[in-house]
């Protein structure tokens, strides 16, 4: 087993552990389950990560400006003050706290 905790679990019903929440492969008790946000199980690293990562994109939109935390390993590379003009988009909100 493989649990994995990532922070709180605000809005996130209970889940059933029983199949994977993305593909909803089953999961049995001999199988890897990948947790994420502390209920939502997965049957293997990549469906958490899609999973994760639609959350990533919901968050963005849903947190514009109320916090910079959730996404720091995608803003962390450019976050800081980009003047680069040939750089046409940035992605998201630039962290200018
Ligand atoms: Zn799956």
């Amino acid at each position: 087993m493989s649990y994995y905790y990532t922070g709180c679990a605000e809005h996130y019903e209970p889940h059933f552990l029983d199949a994977c929440f993305l593909c909803r492969k089953p999961l049995g008790f001999n199988t890897d389950i990948f947790m994420y946000r502390g209920n939502t199980p997965f049957c293997s690293k990549d469906c958490r990560q899609e999973q994760i990562e639609m959350d990533d994109a919901k968050e963005k939109s849903w947190k514009r400006s109320a916090s910079s935390s959730i996404r720091k390993s995608e803003q962390s590379k450019n976050a800081t003050g980009t003047t680069t003009p040939d750089k046409p988009v940035r992605t998201g909100t630039v962290a200018v706290a």
